[in-house]
């Protein structure tokens, strides 16, 4: 068969010559040891955990060595790009601190594009075309119809599915059947021609699976579509390594495709990079666990982590906590150090599913937000109450001293440990708003009516505000000692029988009144920071209430 001609043929035309298209692309000057590493996500417009998880392990392993993590997008399977998708994948990996030195919408150095794979036709047809020529890719002109039935077949015989051996029908056509199909103007897709064999195993070393053992390919891929763009393994293997990938990173359900890139990168005569398969995010379901899912999960979409206020550094300590196993206990013995130092490792990876706990996360947020100052904290808040809170949430941030004032109690800023009141922004700003406007009864009295009543009116009896803590405090106790109520916890703790009850439930009773909640920061700064109107005016409200 004339190989040139039928090359010309099914795609006509000059192509740049590989050898010029090698040149374009030669291999950056990187230190020994750096790592190409990138990220090549779909534009479909959801962005989810699994790709942040994958980001944080590319970006952490290209900078710790001294490389560069790139941005590609994969948009082929796409008919159209989803208008901003490839804004928001940026925006939303920033919020996590994650930068890309170059790739698409990237400023600085591109000298590797264009990163959309739809614009690099020219060069994946070049390499099809050369394919053509020796012998190693064919036409296929087989229909949608075709195939299923060929499906259906193998289903039924109990034997692999796919396009190969003697299922493969077009791989052996004649040069007069091909040309008669090409003249009756058939549509018709590029295949590979694999030469692989089945019964070969192969040894593969995965950098986070560890030693694996693969099954030579025989399936004769589509490469190219009926028009004309590649299909994700041809671009894998062409962009991967015209981009001087060194290290692909990517989720473990690429792993089944290995031996499919494998030979690709043989075919084409490209030294193979290095694979890291990384596993999925799971979740435990009742007793069993399972892969996060986009329709029952809303915590698998990255913009749950926005909207909720969860802080972008919490999230991602917990990313890396699932990410190295090690890195738990190092972020604990030393959690002033900036994350980047942490020595994270490509081989520390889990190789089975890491399960992703939302209450692990809480515990983490919790724990993290305790550490920031609370100049920090406003900033935080404000900037999520000013893109989801509501108008009321936003009028907290009016006067800044106020507000700072209620956070560095909320904090235990000054105090012994920090208090760890604060999960995410959302949950804070309502934690707060007891110090705004009206209280919100959130916790019942367990005194009854009568004795609620005694209680706050004794209170305001002797009450000033000029009081300091110990003052305020001995009234209170002078207060629980009048109505019954033992004035020491030790007392009562003794001989429980001869009280109504301790202190401490007389004091519950003045919190919920002016807090609305049994569980608070000091009582006595809450009342010094709401001011002496509205605090007596709380205490009074609660009275009949
Ligand atoms: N576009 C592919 C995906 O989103 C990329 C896989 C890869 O990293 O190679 O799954």
């Amino acid at each position: 068969m004339d190989l040139e001609k039928l090359a010309e043929r099914l795609l006509p035309g000059e192509y740049p010559s590989l050898e010029s298209i090698e040149n374009r692309y030669p291999p950056r000057d990187l230190p020994a040891g750096a790592e190409v590493t990138r990220l090549a996500p779909s534009p479909t417009g959801f962005i989810h955990l699994g790709n942040l998880f994958v980001a944080i392990a590319n970006e952490r392993i290209a900078h710790l060595s001294g490389g560069t993590l790139y941005l590609r997008i994969e948009d082929t399977d796409l008919k159209r790009k989803v208008d901003g998708a490839v804004e928001a994948v940026i925006a939303a990996l920033d919020y996590f601190d994650i930068r890309f030195d170059e790739g698409a919408e990237i400023d600085g150095s591109n000298a590797y594009g264009p990163y959309y794979q739809r614009q690099r036709a020219e060069i994946y047809r070049a390499y099809a075309k050369d394919l053509i020529r020796r012998g190693r890719a064919y036409p296929c002109f087989c229909t949608e119809e075709e195939l299923s039935a060929l499906r259906d077949e193998q289903v039924k015989n109990k034997e692999i599915t796919g396009y190969y051996g003697k299922y493969a029908k077009c791989r052996n056509m004649s040069e007069a059947e091909i040309y008669a199909a090409l003249d009756a103007g058939k549509p018709y897709v590029i295949r590979l021609r694999s030469m692989g064999d089945p019964a070969h195993k192969l040894a593969f070393h995965d950098e986070i699976k560890g030693d694996v053992t693969v099954t030579e390919n025989d399936q004769d891929v589509v490469i190219l579509k009926s028009d004309g763009i590649p299909t994700y393994h041809f671009a894998h293997a062409i962009d991967d390594h015209l981009m001087r990938t060194t290290l692909v990173i990517r989720g473990e359900e690429w792993l089944a495709s290995l031996p499919i890139h494998l030979e690709l990168f043989d075919v084409l005569g490209f030294p193979r990079p290095k694979y890291g398969h990384n596993c999925s995010l799971m979740k435990m379901d009742g007793e069993s666990k399972r892969k996060l899912s986009k329709r029952k999960d809303p915590e698998l979409s990255l913009s749950f982590y926005r909207q909720e206020g969860y802080h972008p550094f919490a999230v991602k300590v917990y990313m890396l906590t699932l990410l190295n196993s090690d890195f738990e206990e190092w972020h604990r013995k030393f959690p002033e150090r900036p994350l980047e130092e942490f020595a994270f490792r490509i081989n520390k990876m889990s190789r089975s599913g890491a399960l992703f706990d939302l209450d692990k996360l809480n515990d983490i947020s919790k724990t993290e937000l305790s550490q920031l100052s609370p100049e920090a904290m406003l900033a935080f808040l404000k900037e999520w109450a000013f893109a989801f809170g509501t108008e009321k949430e936003q009028s907290y941030f009016a006067d800044e001293e106020y507000l700072l004032r209620v956070l560095a109690l909320c904090m235990g800023v000054g105090g012994k440990k920090r208090r760890k009141d604060f999960v995410t922004a959302k949950q804070a700003v309502a934690e707060i708003g007891y110090f705004f406007g009206d209280r919100v009864q959130k916790d019942e009295y367990r005194v009854d009516n009568a004795m609620r009543d005694a209680v706050l009116h004794g209170f305001l009896q002797t009450y000033d505000y000029a009081d300091d803590a110990q003052t305020w405090f001995s009234k209170v106790k002078e207060l629980a000692a009048s109505l019954g109520f033992a004035a020491e916890m030790r007392d009562y703790k003794a001989n429980p029988e001869a009280y109504r009850g301790s202190v401490a439930d007389v004091a519950e009773v003045l919190r919920i009144a002016v807090t609305g909640r049994a569980n608070s920061p000091d009582l006595w700064t809450i009342m010094r920071i709401l001011g002496d109107g509205r605090a007596r005016e709380r205490v009074a409200q609660a009275i009949n209430s």
